[in-house]
């Protein structure tokens, strides 16, 4: 997805994204990252900001019952264009994405797609309330409950489920 700067509007207009990118993983294969939204695009003086929220979503594997589902989350983007000195390295702050570039097109991908891949959840649940695989009998416990003992919550998990 790319930006051009030389005939981008003064002030702020929308930009449409709607964009998929391969996500690759450990086995070798690759997942879809659908990203879909509007950007604002401020473009001032000696900078273009480029930020807003955007919808993603993916193909997942429940963490708890391992069933498939379509993850769905929101990501923040905020690149800041400086437009100054072509040459400088980018830079990647923990925030935002700074780019240099004085005229031309610049290419969004990279950065839409980190922002993408950075709020990406770790816990992957296909609802919050799902009952998983009972760790006894095995039986998936959305469909069919088991008589299996309950046990406990393990307190050691709290803090990564909230
Ligand atoms: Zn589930
Ligand atoms: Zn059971």
């Amino acid at each position: 997805m790319k930006l051009n700067l030389d005939t981008l509007p003064f002030g702020r207009s929308a930009l449409e994204v709607e964009l998929t990118f391969l996500v690759e993983d450990e086995e070798g294969g690759g997942t879809g990252l659908t990203v879909v939204g509007e950007l604002a695009v401020d473009n001032v003086d000696s900078r273009v900001l480029v930020a807003g929220v955007l919808a993603v979503s993916s193909p997942a594997v429940c963490d708890r019952c391992l069933e498939a589902f379509t993850l769905a989350y929101e990501a923040g983007v905020d690149i800041q264009v400086i437009r100054s000195k072509p040459g400088t390295p980018d830079e990647e702050t923990p925030d935002t994405w700074i780019l240099h570039q004085a005229r031309g097109e610049i290419d969004l991908d990279e950065p839409l797609r980190e922002a993408a891949l950075l709020d990406l959840p770790i816990k992957r649940v296909c609802r919050e309330d799902c009952l998983g695989i009972c760790p006894t009998c095995g039986a998936e416990r959305n469909r069919k409950d088991c008589d299996c003992p309950r046990e406990p919550a393990d307190p050691r998990w709290d803090g990564l489920d909230s």
